[in-house]
């Protein structure tokens, strides 16, 4: 049994860009003006509600009193998403909808997503793109607020008993803190896209690429 568990955004939809600004806009539009870091991985948790704690962490703003602001910030980045995706759909990564079908299907794998957004958005984009969020099960910052502990849920969902260390567990994902969650796990990593270009051997532009399955540690077929 494989087990394939894929970030979303930059790995199997094309929305990183889309996707940080509205970010940064519903935060600000709640806590007015903050200082973001230039990069997402200056941050603890890249995660959805994981940099909106440390930035308030750093407002000076304590638990419990990060609760409502959090869910403010949820609430209307929610709404910008939506409001996007109507005027523009998402893109997927090439060839990412199909390689998703095609591992649905097949019975030695079991597949899931683990996205450090929240599940709102996550759903919407998925659709967006048009994949069968119906077939697939999706772990998000709502679960958690740390990265390791949403891929860890989606495992233990996939594979009940499964231990963390299971070397057929892969982490398929396009940002350096997904590389780092999954060697805190030690968990396989295959890393997608520009990103991680030239810093990680098991490495696919997108699944168009022929190479993507093999790579993926399958075997090639049809
Ligand atoms: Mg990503």
């Amino acid at each position: 049994m494989t087990i394939l568990i894929f970030d979303i955004d930059g790995t199997l939809i094309d929305s990183t860009g889309l996707d940080s600004k509205l970010y940064r806009q519903a935060v600000q539009e709640v806590l007015g003006s903050v200082q973001f870091r230039s990069d997402w991985s200056e941050y603890t948790d890249v995660t959805d509600p994981g940099i909106l704690r440390q930035i308030l962490r750093e407002k000076g703003v304590e638990h419990p009193s990060v609760a409502e602001p959090i869910a403010a910030a949820r609430a209307r980045f929610g709404e910008l998403v939506a409001d996007r995706l109507a005027e523009e759909p998402c893109r997927p990564l090439p060839g990412a909808v199909g390689a998703m079908a095609r591992l649905i299907r097949d019975p030695k794998v079991r597949v899931g997503l683990a996205t450090g957004g929240w599940g709102h958005t996550a759903a919407m984009k998925l659709r967006s793109a048009g994949f069968p969020t119906e077939s697939i099960p999706i772990f998000t910052a709502d679960h958690h607020h740390q990265r390791i502990g949403i891929m860890r849920a989606c495992l233990s969902s996939l594979a009940p008993g499964e231990t963390e260390a299971s070397p057929k567990v892969t982490y398929i994902g396009d940002g350096p803190w997904d590389l780092k969650a999954s060697s805190e796990l030690d968990w396989g990593f295959v890393a997608v896209g520009p990103r991680l270009q030239g810093k990680w051997r098991r490495w696919i532009p997108h699944f168009a690429d022929p190479s993507w399955s093999e790579v993926l540690g399958l075997t090639v077929s049809g």
